[in-house]
């Protein structure tokens, strides 16, 4: 059975499947009882588990289809965002963002609310103009931006509750260029005192910290090629390239040097030419109300003793906001509040109830495929649209085919 790229959950369907054509993925699900699509297996979560047939898409033809014309991509479901743009690029289109990793999968990362940084940045399945999915009847159906309104805002972020999608069509905009430089020593303070100039002084920003001191160790600035370069008197320039997790080797990291270059060899933290096959790491994440990050900051620096032993990284981002339904930046602007944990699941436990109840004033939206304890009640309140998209999921799959242990915890009242 396979694990997901953490090595922390084996899954426990009963059968995995790989079909390597559309009308065998069909019969596939409409013969099954339960069925559950994998991608590239990034989530830390059993969000993708199911107690039937996990399905994985990559066997599929890897299909990216540019329409010059209409500037899209229609893109096969498991193809992932590092072949996606790097065929986009290659014909001089680009996406407006990427995630840190290029290795996840287009359909797997939509379907959580993915998202990378930038103020006037939206998350990742922003750009997701329509959807080709199979429904519980096996039937292939199209949803479209144009057409479906507002159902289509409640059936991109899914978590994979509607059915298996095959292929999305997703807006592209024309290839850009981005200039990427690291700065260090931003205090606390002057975060909390700077924090709209520091996240606006780029096209994307990340904060980065351990928490062993009320201080961001790294500042990553992600530039337009041809926009001013960031003033940020209260960093200085790194001496050199740097790893986001302190001491780490920054081979496998995206050129730092102020040079320009192409988009996607400067949005991602790391290079797609490294493949990461698993993971010494566990992650969380709490995306808030941006109105609430300063509260946010100081709330987790007073956690900093309890926080830091099992931490390998804490990042900050900014995300835009949008209006799919089950999007963690659904109506609001935001910032996220990342963390990556040591690979101990007993000693991260407790910390994660500490950083929730910490977080819980601030109106917290954990990510979809990251780890958290939030009580599903709470979870389910902080989606102003989450009736709708149980009705929507209720209507389109009655028999709960694509259901699974996480969506009955987390969505069943
Ligand atoms: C090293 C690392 C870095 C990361 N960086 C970021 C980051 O920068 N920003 C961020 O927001 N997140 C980040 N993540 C989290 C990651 O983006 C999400 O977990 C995302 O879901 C991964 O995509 P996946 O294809 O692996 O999805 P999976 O984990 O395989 O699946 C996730 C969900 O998508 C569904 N799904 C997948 N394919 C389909 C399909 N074809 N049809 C229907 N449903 C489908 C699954 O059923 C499941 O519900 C990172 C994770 C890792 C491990």
């Amino acid at each position: 059975m396979p694990t997901n790229w953490a090595g922390n959950l084996t899954f426990a369907a009963a059968r995995v499947h790989r079909p390597a054509d559309l009308d065998a993925l069909r019969s596939l699900v409409a013969g099954s009882r339960h069925v559950k699509a994998l991608g590239s297996g990034h989530s830390f979560s059993d969000i993708a588990d199911t107690e039937g047939d996990l399905v994985e898409l990559a066997a599929l033809p890897a299909e990216i289809d540019l329409d010059s014309a209409a500037g899209t991509v229609r893109v096969a479901a498991a193809v992932r965002y590092a072949e996606l743009a790097a065929a986009l690029h290659a014909h001089g289109r680009a996406l407006p963002n990427m995630a840190s990793l290029p290795h996840i999968s287009v359909a797997g990362s939509v379907a959580t609310g993915t998202h990378g940084s930038g103020d006037a940045n939206g998350g990742l399945a922003t750009s997701v103009r329509a959807l080709d999915l199979i429904t519980a009847d096996g039937e292939s159906r199209t949803l479209s931006r144009e057409s479906d309104g507002d159902a289509f805002d409640g059936a991109v972020v899914s978590l994979g509750a509607l059915g298996v999608v095959t292929h999305l069509t997703l807006d592209t905009v024309p290839d850009f260029r981005i200039r990427q430089r690291v700065r260090t020593g931003l205090e606390l303070s002057d975060a909390v005192e700077h924090f709209d100039a520091i996240t606006g002084a780029a096209y994307s920003v990340s904060l980065f910290t351990d928490w062993r001191a009320p201080r961001f160790g790294q500042v990553w600035l992600k530039q337009l090629a041809d926009a001013p370069d960031p003033d940020l008197p209260w960093t200085r320039p790194a001496e050199g390239p740097l790893h986001p997790v302190p001491g780490a080797d920054p081979v496998h990291c995206t050129p730092q040097d102020g040079e320009p270059g192409p988009w996607h060899e400067r949005l991602p933290h790391f290079r797609a030419g490294f493949t990461p096959s698993s993971g010494e790491e566990l992650q969380s994440e709490y995306l808030v109300p941006r109105a609430n990050a300063v509260a946010a900051l100081q709330a987790l620096a007073g956690l900093r003793g309890t926080i830091a032993p099992v931490l390998q990284v804490c990042e900050i981002r900014t995300v835009a906001a949008d209006r799919l339904w089950l999007s963690p930046a659904h109506g609001r602007d935001t910032v996220a509040l990342h963390f990556t944990w040591i690979k101990d699941p007993a000693a991260v436990a407790p910390v994660l109830a500490a950083v929730e109840a910490a977080l819980a004033p601030l109106d917290p939206r954990p990510h979809w495929g990251k780890l958290f304890t939030v009580a599903p009640d709470r979870v389910r309140a902080a989606y102003p649209r989450m009736a709708d998209f149980l009705a929507l999921a209720e209507r389109t799959d009655p028999t709960a085919k694509f259901g699974n242990a996480y969506l009955r915890r987390l969505l069943s009242a």
